[in-house]
């Protein structure tokens, strides 16, 4: 079908003349929107690039299950039909996944959402949250949503200092974030050290154990947040089908919680926040397991060439229990946010981690074998001419 044409009129945009009054409240005016990873269209366009990868935002390089594709396309012609509110079918497949009951599922729009729901539910702007440096952006933007504050303890050795942030409770702390594994560093915290954590935590301070990597950890040591839940009714677990589950754009995550937590954060959430598309693929995913099992031998394989051409190229890196790695790229007179951009007009796109305050490091994500090796080479040839400087 043709579409309409505009006409003269509509096709003039213009600057906007008039202003509106109404005031910004004044607490957000410290917030800046999230800088997402730039979209691949995007940097074609500026750059003039036919072929672009994107290795910005953790996503799966092997792209939507086979199965979740199939989903998608069969339930696509329903689209014009609201979503389940209460997402009937998913939480009943998940409960049955995670062995949880189905009311103690939360699900979000992303489990970016969750984290806004939270804090609109439990966060008074006289109170504060706790989380570590550099960690993932989110947590910190939900406390200055509502006029909170927020204390960043340092990381480590590039791990969640626990007993720290434990030491940063104090009466007003309401809630404590914890990624693990962390993003954007890739490392992760073990069971005992957790353990000993939740100890100490007043049982009226929420725990955010933020596991959205969940599915790619294989150290021994790890742990599923799940397993607490009983003992500790102030913990949430959110999970997500962004990374693994290759759904990121499609939106959907969740939290596992306790049934009255859960009822507390319906209040606040919109009714049709998880999209009829989005619930059935994420059911479909749950089922590939073949899936998930070639994204982590791929992660895997990808990760451990990641660190051989770094050491090869004499670049600090943390090593990951994720699907990206966090490296240093800084050499005489190039920023993190430079390389970034250098590799961005090569076609690929990284993370700079300024805004975490990192601005010597960039985040890669493990992509698939070729994307990694271009990267490299690309990478190579950005630092290339510094590096000669430096000998
Ligand atoms: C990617 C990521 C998420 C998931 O975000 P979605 O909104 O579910 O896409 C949550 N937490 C961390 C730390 C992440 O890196």
């Amino acid at each position: 079908m043709a579409r309409p044409k505009a006409n003269a009129r509509t096709a003039i945009v213009r600057a906007p003349q008039k202003k509106p009054q109404l005031r910004c409240r004044p607490h957000l005016l410290a917030l800046t929107p999230y800088p997402p990873g730039r979209p691949i269209e995007d940097v074609q366009r500026e750059f003039g690039l036919k072929s672009v990868i994107k290795l910005a935002s953790n996503e799966n390089p092997l792209g939507v299950s086979p199965k979740a594709l199939a989903a998608i396309r069969k339930h696509a012609r329903d689209a014009y039909l609201y979503p389940d509110g209460n997402a009937y079918y998913l939480r009943e497949a998940l409960s049955r996944h995670l062995n949880v009951a189905p009311e103690r599922l939360l699900f979000g729009n992303g489990s970016d959402e969750i984290v806004v729901w939270l804090v609109l539910t439990f966060l008074a702007p006289e109170e504060s949250i706790v989380v570590s440096e550099h960690s993932f952006i989110r947590y910190q933007m939900g406390a200055q949503l509502v006029g909170a504050r927020w204390t960043a303890v340092p990381l480590k050795n590039w791990r969640h200092d626990l007993p720290a942030m434990a030491a940063a409770i104090d009466a007003r702390t309401r809630m404590v974030f914890l990624a693990n594994p962390e993003n954007p560093v890739g490392t992760m915290v073990a069971r005992r050290e957790f353990e000993r954590f939740m100890k100490i935590v007043p049982p009226e301070v929420m725990v955010g154990l933020d596991q959205a990597y969940y599915e790619y950890v294989s150290d021994p040591d790890y742990f599923d947040g799940i397993d607490y839940l009983e003992r500790y009714p102030n913990l949430v677990v959110l999970r997500t089908f962004s990374k693994i589950y290759g759904l990121a754009g499609l939106r959907v995550g969740y939290a596992i919680a306790h049934p009255d937590l859960v009822t507390d954060v319906e209040r606040v959430r919109p009714p049709f926040n998880v999209n009829r598309l989005g619930q059935e693929a994420a059911m479909a995913a749950l089922e590939d397991t073949e899936f998930v099992r070639q994204s982590i031998d791929l992660n895997k394989a990808g990760r451990d060439y990641l660190y051989g051409e770094f050491e090869r190229l004499a670049l600090e890196h943390v090593p990951s229990h994720t699907n990206f790695v966090l490296v240093r790229v800084a050499r005489e007179g190039l920023t993190g946010a430079q390389v970034t951009h250098e590799l961005m007009r090569r076609g690929v796109i990284v993370r700079p981690m300024g805004g975490y305050g990192l601005p010597d490091w960039i985040r890669v994500t493990v992509g698939r074998v070729r994307e990694n090796v271009t990267f490299v080479n690309m990478l190579e040839e950005v630092l290339g001419g510094s590096k000669e400087n430096q000998k």
